[in-house]
């Protein structure tokens, strides 16, 4: 497991242990370290397989425990970016403008604010950095 809420969570209701195994992964893979890395019912349900309502749910508990936080993302009103951004950022990332005035979307989204107890590999998101280990795997036996 990579949150201690988790285990709480099953231990609390073991019926839906094998959604909470999932979630508990996913929402590992959507941490970042600056405590604004985010996950949404799209990205949860491609990465899980659960349906939206058992989702829902799982979600509610994982607020509840503290390992996240539900949010409406904002969009710059300065440059029109398509992108949505944490209400939570100071300034845009791609014109510096001060986020305060900008508009509030209607979509929910959830920040991971509790770090996963350990690393997680994940070749989509990992570095392009030198890695022996996958150079050689790359070039297979
Ligand atoms: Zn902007």
């Amino acid at each position: 497991m990579y949150y201690n809420a988790s285990n709480t969570l099953i231990s609390r209701d073991a019926s839906n242990a094998s959604a909470i195994i999932a979630t508990d992964r996913a929402l590992a893979r959507s941490y970042a370290p600056d405590k604004h890395g985010w996950s949404d019912m799209g990205l949860l349900q491609a990465r899980t397989g659960l349906a939206n309502a058992l989702l829902d749910v799982v979600m509610k508990q994982y607020i509840q425990e503290g390992v996240l936080v539900a949010y409406s993302p904002v969009q710059c009103g300065n440059c029109n970016d398509q992108n949505l951004v944490d209400p939570d950022e100071e300034r845009c990332a791609t014109c510096d403008t001060v986020l305060t005035e900008a508009e509030a979307s209607d979509q929910v989204r959830y920040r991971v604010v509790q770090q996963p107890m350990m690393p997680i590999f994940d070749p989509a998101t990992a570095s392009d950095t030198y890695d022996p280990h996958c150079a050689r795997s790359r070039r297979g036996p």
